[in-house]
């Protein structure tokens, strides 16, 4: 019997004893394609022994240093890193993980405007279905009702505006382009009913990833966004946990929307798994804000700026950008967007297939024509979860997904090292898993 509190209160996950590439294994020997890469993490896949050897150098050299004394060669050498391929962003403050990265930024954001005599500014703006973490600042400006329902009465206030969905939303009579406009219109409204000067920041992931799967914005949908913000004096949080670190194909997501945000957050596929970490990285004007303010953010953990996890990190990106790995995840993943694409166009149940590089999701529907969602009572993600971990399929699938409720979808986010062979056997046996799950549905 396990004494560990697993995802599943009522049953113990398979037992992974190794990685290797784009493979996992369990205690019995059987492999797994990480077509997820977790939940987006592994972008480097496992095993890689350049990254261990730079883990196994920094626990010989200093594992352990806290930034309340010190700081490191390695954190250094990161945020060097990171800042010189940024958007326009300035300083990187590092820590464990996504949640903790958007929780930096929440008060980051707010202290900003302390530090400018704006104290009104209480409010943060966010859009329906997405997700930001599920410490309690994070979860409050995220969107999604199911994981924040039983924790409302705890949660400080925040507000939603529509996500950017036009295979759901978009208007018959409307082209991309006005629908992009008319849904981020929604911010400026949002901003006139609240007050400007009573507002602090608008969140966004660029390209949603768990709660929505991998739904991308139309164009001149966040070029909109970025000029309300500007007009009304409000700061633009990008929240790339899941979709930067090249994801989709450029290191910030961002960058293919031609704007830059004032702060970000990156986390997953920043340490590839290795390590836990996360950044919150902000722009100029925010750190001279405080330089010259009060002279230090009131934040802090005990693991800020993990010199382990720092080597890890610094490891993961210089080995992605040294073998052109963004290259892999533009092409493979057309190509494997294209081959599920191919796959799935006449299956009755895959409603849409969307996403941008390595970072692909498949929205699941009762009846294609109509777009109808399974039943509520339908636990279609379990199934298919189960059915692709018996295929040997490791993909990410979620409920939810249309609003919180209804609607499901899977995420795919393989390790940017995929190749041909390994497009195939996802794509089989996700089709099996896919397959199944139908058959075990209309069985019940
Ligand atoms: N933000 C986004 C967009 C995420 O996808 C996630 C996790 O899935 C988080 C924040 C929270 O990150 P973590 O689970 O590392 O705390």
């Amino acid at each position: 019997m396990s004494r560990i509190l697993h995802r599943n209160a009522r049953a113990t996950p398979p037992v992974a004893v190794r990685g290797q590439g784009v493979y996992l294994y369990d205690r019995d020997g059987k492999q797994y394609l990480d077509g997820s890469g977790g939940a987006a993490v592994s972008c480097l896949g496992h095993g890689h022994p350049e990254v261990v050897e730079a883990m196994r150098r920094q626990a010989g050299s200093v594992a352990y240093a806290h930034t309340g004394f010190f700081t490191s060669e390695v954190a250094e050498e990161l945020a060097d890193f990171l800042i010189q391929r940024s958007p326009g962003l300035g300083k990187a403050y590092f820590v464990t993980g996504g949640s903790e990265a958007m929780e930096a930024a929440l008060k980051i954001a707010r202290q900003y405007f302390l530090e400018r005599g704006e104290h009104k500014r209480k409010h943060f703006i966010a859009r329906r279905q997405s997700y930001h973490g599920n410490t309690l600042g994070a979860l409050a400006v995220g969107g999604n009702q199911w994981r924040r329902v039983q924790f409302e009465p705890m949660l400080i206030d925040a507000h939603h505006i529509a996500p950017c969905y036009p295979y759901r939303d978009q208007g018959d009579d409307e082209s991309e382009f006005e629908y992009g406009q008319r849904i981020a219109n929604e911010l400026e409204e949002k901003i006139g009913e609240l007050g400007a000067e009573s507002v602090i920041a608008f969140i966004a992931e660029p390209v949603v990833g768990a709660t929505a799967g991998a739904l991308t914005p139309v164009p001149g949908y966040f070029k909109r966004v970025r000029e309300i913000c500007d007009a009304h004096g409000i700061l633009l949080i990008l929240d790339e946990v899941m979709c930067g670190m090249g994801r989709t194909g450029t290191l910030f997501a961002c960058e293919q929307e031609g704007i830059e945000p004032d702060i970000a957050a990156v986390a997953k596929g920043l340490g590839g798994g290795y390590q836990p970490i996360g950044a919150m990285l902000m722009s100029d004007e925010i750190f001279s804000a405080i330089e010259s303010g009060s002279g230090f953010f009131q934040h802090g953990h005990t693991y800020l700026g993990h010199p382990m996890s720092c080597a890890a990190a610094l490891s993961v990106q210089k080995i992605v950008e040294r073998d052109d790995l963004l290259e892999n995840v533009r092409s493979a993943g057309a190509s494997l967007k294209q081959a599920l694409g191919e796959q799935f166009s006449e299956h009755p149940n895959v409603g849409d297939v969307r996403g941008r590089g390595l970072f692909i999701g498949l929205e699941l529907v009762a009846e294609r024509s109509t777009k109808t969602p399974f039943e509520l009572s339908v636990p279609l993600h379990k199934i298919v979860k189960q059915q692709a971990m018996a295929a040997g399929l490791m993909c990410y699938p979620m409920s939810g997904t249309i609003d919180g409720q209804r609607g499901h979808h899977i995420l795919l986010a393989p390790p940017y090292i995929i190749d041909h062979d390994h497009i195939d056997e996802i794509v089989k046996k996700l089709s099996l898993a896919i397959d199944e799950t139908c058959r075990e549905v209309s069985a019940a």
